[in-house]
């Protein structure tokens, strides 16, 4: 155990920086010349599957066009190498922009056009290379291949043996470093939200195509570098080392190692590069052998080897999850600093699904410092509403306005941008981060930092961090759920996700806070820290919207009640009119027509209150 607590205090870089270190003095141990050549074609490997994981992994798009990007790597390294350019710095730098370029271009309308897209345009990609590289001949070499490749330099001294092999091994740990920073970053947290809830994503601020788009052209980066110390390796590019084949085999190595892990890359491409070495049959039954691959690894293993690792790492280390007990333990002394509430209005919003009208003519406001409640029988369109405002639907009439601001022309994640914020009538809480990084990711849109910034670690990410990891805290103090900040969020009971839900609605200090049906599903105590959120933020100055089926709740929080009733306001006013009025009383609580006085003296009545 002590030699445990031991190994958990060593820092999570420890372990690949002693890697990295015994890589490169490896020659100097004696590795011999073949393996070194090994060692090197294993690094490109890693540096091509490492941005598919950014992609298939991080992103969740499937993109085979690995072995395209690092035939124009390679080629414009081979042209430049053939023509005086041989320093590899310059040639790195020129295949990384024609990478990007090939990238971008061939990731807008893969991305745009959705689905299976992306994998499709990216794999006609790979198909295309013999034929593009037939069209200039004279630059490629045709299907001979490219030659006349002058030694490489590296300031002006020629790159042989051990340089050339140092060069290699530092540009791919400078990869991983990088991808390491961007993927520890909130950027990584903001790509796993993506990846399993685009609405969520949207709903945090996060434009779902912008970070797709730069995922994939960020992976194309590595596999640009790639290219450009392959055509200095034998000074010999031809099209047949882009195969459609490379390309399988870049995916399996992805999945055996784990598209979802930064070094997960380095592990796949040591078994599919050493791999085949071991079988003298393996070069004609490849393709079935990746298969096999492909499959075995999809279906035992979830996240790769590194997941499987990791797993068995996490069950070693396991601390206690704290009991129910110890989490409601939580301050009510605090308050939070001024929100900047906005007047948000929909104006005569009308919304039909196919034939059936699930909004007509509806029009609210809801004023800064105050709680607007939204209330309704099941299916009379509150949560239609809410993803109105949000810009989830488009308004079939009617405009909604913030500030002056108008929201029904904006998509999601810019009315997020905006300051509105939200909980969802199931909460949505992805899987595989911890309350602490769902909290997290509540802060990605109102102190934005740029990829750049974080992968170089540059001053801004610091300072983002600290204030991100301050309010953070400060927020999970209040809600209650310091002492499971670092437990898998998703595990949780509903309760605690709807609580952790406004946690990650009121990190982001919003304008508006829109909360659907937030206090079903919690328990007493839930219930009272949830009203005194409520308040607090309201105080702050915030819009709060409510959607409520607690009565009481609602009653005692809100300054004006709209009551919905198949899709159109049926009362509007304060929580003194609403619980009288007689329509609210028979439509809506299904009180026969007279019984109404005494209804509503009874509700006055009911010191407890009622859960509707
Ligand atoms: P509430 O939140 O008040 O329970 P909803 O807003 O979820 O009600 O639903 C209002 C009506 O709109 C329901 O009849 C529902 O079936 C319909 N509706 C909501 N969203 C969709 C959708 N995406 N497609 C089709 N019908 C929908
Ligand atoms: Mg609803």
């Amino acid at each position: 155990m002590f030699l445990l607590n031991k190994l958990t205090s060593v820092p999570s870089y420890a372990v690949p920086i002693v890697a990295a270190v015994i890589v490169i003095i490896l020659p100097q141990l004696g590795l011999s010349a073949s393996n070194e050549r090994q060692v090197i074609l294993i690094g490109f490997l890693t540096l091509l599957v490492s941005g598919l994981n950014l992609s298939l992994g991080y992103a969740g798009e499937l993109a085979l066009g690995q072995p395209a990007i690092y035939a124009t790597g390679a080629y414009v390294a081979a042209y430049m190498g053939a023509h005086g350019s041989t320093d590899i710095v310059l040639q790195i730098a020129a295949a990384i922009g024609a990478a990007l370029i090939v990238g971008v271009l061939t990731g807008i309308p893969g991305l745009r056009l959705g689905s299976w897209s992306l994998a499709m345009t990216s794999f006609f990609l790979v198909l295309l290379i013999p034929d593009i590289v037939n069209i200039f001949p004279n630059a490629t070499g045709g299907m001979a291949g490219a030659v006349g490749i002058g030694q490489a330099t590296f300031f002006g001294a020629l790159l042989t043996g051990y340089g050339f092999y140092l060069v290699c091994v530092l540009s791919v740990i400078a990869w991983l470093a990088f991808m390491r920073n961007v993927v520890t970053s909130r950027h990584g947290i903001a790509l796993r939200v993506m990846r399993q809830s685009p609405v969520l994503a949207s709903s945090l601020g996060i434009s779902v195509f912008r970070t797709k788009l730069l995922a994939y052209a960020l992976g194309a980066v590595p596999a640009g570098i790639a290219g450009a110390l392959f055509a200095n390796l034998d000074r010999y590019v031809s099209p047949e080392t882009f195969s459609f084949a490379l390309a399988i085999s870049i995916l399996a190595a992805s999945i055996l190692g784990g598209a979802t892990s930064v070094y997960g890359a380095v592990v796949g491409a040591v078994i599919m590069q050493l791999g085949p070495s071991v079988s003298t049959s393996f070069q004609q039954d490849a393709l079935i052998f990746y298969g096999i691959l492909l499959i075995v690894g999809g279906v035992l293993l979830a996240n790769g080897l590194s997941g499987l690792t990791t797993k068995a790492w996490k069950r070693l280390v396991q601390r206690p999850v704290p009991t129910t007990r110890q989490r409601l333990v939580a301050t009510t002394d605090f308050h939070f600093s001024p929100l900047n509430g906005a007047k948000l209005s929909a104006n005569g919003i009308s919304k039909s699904f196919g034939g059936n009208a699930a909004l007509e003519d509806v029009t609210i406001t809801a004023e800064p410092g105050q709680v607007t409640a939204l209330i309704g029988p099941n299916g009379s369109g509150k949560t239609t509403l809410l993803n109105m405002i949000c810009g989830f639907y488009r308004t079939d009439a009617g405009s909604i306005d913030l500030d002056g601001v108008r929201l029904d022309q904006c998509k999601p994640h810019e009315i997020a941008s905006l300051g509105l914020a939200r909980t969802f009538q199931t909460p949505l809480i992805p899987e595989g981060i911890t309350v602490f990084q769902v909290v997290l990711s509540g802060r990605y849109s109102p102190e934005r930092i740029s990829i750049a910034s974080a992968a170089l670690r540059l001053p801004k990410f610091w300072t983002v961090r600290s204030h991100d990891r301050q309010q953070v805290a400060e927020i999970l103090e209040i809600v209650g759920l310091t002492a499971l900040a670092d437990v898998e969020a998703a595990s949780l009971p509903l309760g605690t996700r709807r609580m952790l839900e406004i946690a990650r609605a009121l990190v982001s200090n919003p304008r508006v806070i829109l909360l659907d049906e937030s206090a079903s599903g919690l328990d007493e105590g839930e219930v009272e820290r949830l009203s005194v959120l409520i308040g607090r933020a309201r105080d702050a100055g915030g819009t709060v919207i409510l959607v409520e089926h607690n009565f009481r709740l609602v009653l005692s929080l809100a300054d004006t009640i709209h009551v919905l009733a198949q899709g159109a306001i049926i009362a509007s006013g304060t929580p003194a009119d609403i619980e009288v009025n007689p329509r609210v009383l028979t439509e809506y609580l299904g009180v026969k027509d007279k019984d109404v006085g005494a209804a509503a003296v009874a509700i006055e009545a009911d010191t407890k209150g009622s859960s509707l």
